[in-house]
């Protein structure tokens, strides 16, 4: 071992070559899936990479259950459709996606009523309560499913369980890609290689500038076996008592936003998009960790 300091100079490897294809897209979170089904379907040979055992990034796996907010700013017409809208007309078919219909949009009180609980308001309005706009909520592992299916569909060459460690270069042009399995190193290779890890890591890899940011981390829940009938009674008939319990609540969570659980397409099943931590480092790993085991502690306190 050759230690330099608090580094280690590791050895040059060598890594298998995988696959090869016209499009390499990393990351199969919903804009890689969208990338990779946009190119497949104007026939190039596709291979889509993916370090964990699911498609749908957080959609999916960070149990991201809204698709929010996505109708115009006039409140007339739906600004969000192409990959987005299939992937919801798919997932309702198998009754796993809800959504409001357009007469159930805007600022009617029973409309509110409907669907506040299931998070399809407009949450950018200024208006309280918010409109009811489009938006779906759907099922995470519905999500998986579908994508599963779709990328079958179009015979793209799907990559899981592969780690994306470091772009190719040659002559300052990205070339393809080294993935990390537990068979070892691979090689995928590829003309074009679009960067859809969410965190821009083949991009920085690749030597490109970037600008690094930071916001909230959540450790999103899910609690089984909720009465949500009879939670919205007690939060429409009782507003008071209501208001009070939710507030301490939201105190034990920590932090979180105004509707902190909402319902989704699995009976008796509430998203609960919390506990939020603010000012750890997503690229860090004891930040991560410490995300991880704080988040839980915050949701047996809840318990
Ligand atoms: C707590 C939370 C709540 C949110 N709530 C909502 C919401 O209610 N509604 C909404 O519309 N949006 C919400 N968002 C935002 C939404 O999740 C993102 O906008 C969306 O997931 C971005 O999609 P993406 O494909 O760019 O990235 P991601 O979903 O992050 O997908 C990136 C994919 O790349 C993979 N990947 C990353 N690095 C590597 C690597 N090195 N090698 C191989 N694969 C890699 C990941 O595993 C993942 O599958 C929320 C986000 C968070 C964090």
């Amino acid at each position: 071992m050759n230690r330099i300091g608090d580094r280690i100079v590791e050895p040059a490897g060598e890594a298998r070559v995988a696959a090869q294809a016209d499009v390499v897209v990393v990351g199969g979170g919903p804009a890689g899936m969208s990338a990779a089904l946009a190119a497949a379907r104007n026939g190039a040979r596709v291979a889509l990479l993916e370090r964990y055992n699911h498609l749908g990034g957080l959609a999916s796996g960070g149990m991201v259950l809204v698709l929010d907010d996505m109708w115009d700013s006039h409140h007339e017409e739906i600004s969000v459709r192409g990959t987005c809208m299939t992937m919801i007309e798919r997932l309702a078919k198998l009754k796993l996606a809800t959504f409001p219909r357009q007469h159930e949009w805007g600022e009617l009180p029973e409309s509110y009523r409907r669907w506040a609980r299931w998070g399809t308001f407009d949450f950018h309005s200024h208006k309280t309560p918010y409109p009811i706009c489009f938006a779906a909520s759907f099922d995470p592992d519905g999500w998986k499913r579908v994508s599963l299916e779709w990328v079958e569909e179009l015979g793209i060459q799907l990559r899981l369980h592969s780690w994306f460690s470091r772009a190719l270069m040659e002559d300052g042009r990205i070339k393809g890609v080294i993935c990390e399995t537990k068979a070892g190193r691979e090689a995928i290779l590829g003309d074009i290689v679009i960067d859809a890890t969410g965190d821009l890591d083949v991009a920085a890899s690749a030597g490109a500038p970037y600008v690094k940011g930071s916001y909230i981390m959540t450790t999103v829940f899910r609690l089984g076996g909720v009465d949500t009938d009879a939670a919205e009674r007690f939060e429409y008939g009782e507003p008071a008592a209501f208001a009070e319990l939710d507030k301490r609540a939201k105190k034990m969570i920590g932090n979180s936003w105004a509707h902190w659980w909402l319902k989704t397409p699995l009976p008796g099943v509430v998203w609960c998009n919390c506990p939020h931590m603010p000012g750890l480092d997503g690229l860090k790993v004891e930040d991560l960790t410490h995300a991880e085991m704080q988040g839980r502690k915050h949701i047996a306190n809840l318990l």
